[in-house]
């Protein structure tokens, strides 16, 4: 499975889903794992909304490919809407069941949001909430247009009409959004059951109180039935509490040395020196490993070379590898392979700093918000 949940982030995550005040079942699905997340708003009547949003999420859920990939997950994305509109010709569902679907997928600094319908995606950065997607919705449609005002948009009777959704025509495509993350970010994905309960003003509200993702999503599902709860909501709320720090670059003193390291190698083999090449290029190469649960590091290479073992303990190191994030733990098993002692040693610095940075404290990661639309 090459899907990469995987970000190292840290991430505390939220969700809450009501059916409501007024309706008799809750049509609105969700997800919220790893670091995919997702909400989806199903309407067709008789439990088929239902079954049209379940069947939107369970496509996202059982994604194989790497979704941090924009390509990737407007491929799927589109692969939920064939799914719904498909089912009902296998005995799945009604005909004319839809779904709306936003999800967004966490990885390192990079927030990326595939949107189809009007689930919405908000994002609160420094205190101030941004809304993130456009609804595909007629009055989103006469907002545009300028025909109507936003205070207008409120009681206009044509309210909840959507103009895309997943399960009526086979070429439907999401929008999607990249936007850049910082530690101390919180994401919010939410039906209209929120926003058409509610305005901005009191979602940012519950969003900058200081309280626990999950309280805040309690909290925002709590004001929506407050104002009235005409439909079913459903939040998902994800804090962004750390972010891993960016791969660095080799510098070029060590470039140089890995360089002519590898064109002694290459002219060993070619030589005829295989065994001696190996030996040499062993001899420069480090890797670092778990011992006993403690970071190890050895000058060679990892496992064996013709049956020999080319490595040599160099340094056994104060760092439990259970004080790392997943998944450097689990991939300090088996040894991680590295050019030289430097980057080895430069290595155990980086896990040194986030074990040392508190919460919120990261350096490096105040790149502006940059928001890029693919379509
Ligand atoms: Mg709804």
């Amino acid at each position: 499975m090459s899907r990469r949940p995987l970000s190292s982030n840290r991430l505390e995550i939220g969700s809450a889903t009501s059916i409501g005040k007024l309706r008799t079942n809750n049509e609105d699905a969700y997800l919220a794992a790893d670091s995919l997340f997702a909400v989806a708003d199903g309407m067709g009547g008789h439990a088929a909304g239902e079954i049209a949003s379940t069947l939107a999420i369970s496509t996202l859920k059982s994604a194989r490919e790497d979704l941090t990939d924009p390509a990737n997950l407007k491929r799927l994305v589109m692969q939920a809407n064939l799914t719904v509109l498909d089912a009902p010709r296998q005995g799945i569902g009604r005909a004319g069941m839809g779904t709306t679907l936003t999800a967004a997928v966490i990885d390192n600094d990079r927030l990326l949001i595939a949107q189809i319908g009007d689930s919405r995606a908000y994002l609160l950065h420094e205190n101030k909430l941004r809304r993130v997607t456009r609804d595909h919705s007629y009055i989103q449609e006469l907002l545009n247009s300028g025909e109507i005002t936003e205070a207008e948009s409120r009681d206009h009777p044509r309210r909840g009409v959507i103009t895309r959704v997943l399960g009526f025509e086979s070429d439907t495509q999401p929008d999607l959004y990249e936007l850049r993350l910082e530690v101390g970010d919180r994401l919010l994905l939410c039906s209209d059951g929120l926003h058409g309960m509610i305005e901005d003003d009191e979602i940012a509200l519950a969003m900058t109180e200081p309280r626990t993702a999950q309280q805040c999503a309690d909290a925002l599902v709590r004001a929506a039935n407050n104002a009235g709860g005409q439909d079913n909501t459903t939040v998902v709320v994800v804090d962004i509490c750390s972010i891993p720090p960016p791969a660095r670059r080799l510098p070029f003193r060590r470039s140089l040395r890995s360089g002519i390291l590898g064109f002694l190698l290459a002219f060993s083999i070619l030589t005829g020196s295989v065994f001696g090449g190996v030996w040499l290029y062993a001899s420069h190469a480090a890797y670092v490993i778990t011992e006993d649960g403690q970071i190890v590091i050895y000058r060679g290479l990892v496992g064996d070379v013709f049956g020999l073992k080319l490595q040599w303990q160099h340094e056994v190191t104060d760092i439990k590898a259970s004080s790392l994030e997943s998944p450097l733990p689990e991939r300090l098993r088996n040894g991680i392979q590295l050019g030289s002692l430097d980057e080895a040693e430069d290595l155990i610095e980086q896990y040194r700093q986030q074990i040392d940075e508190p919460k919120g404290q990261q350096k490096g990661l105040s790149a502006p918000h940059i928001e890029e639309q693919y379509q």
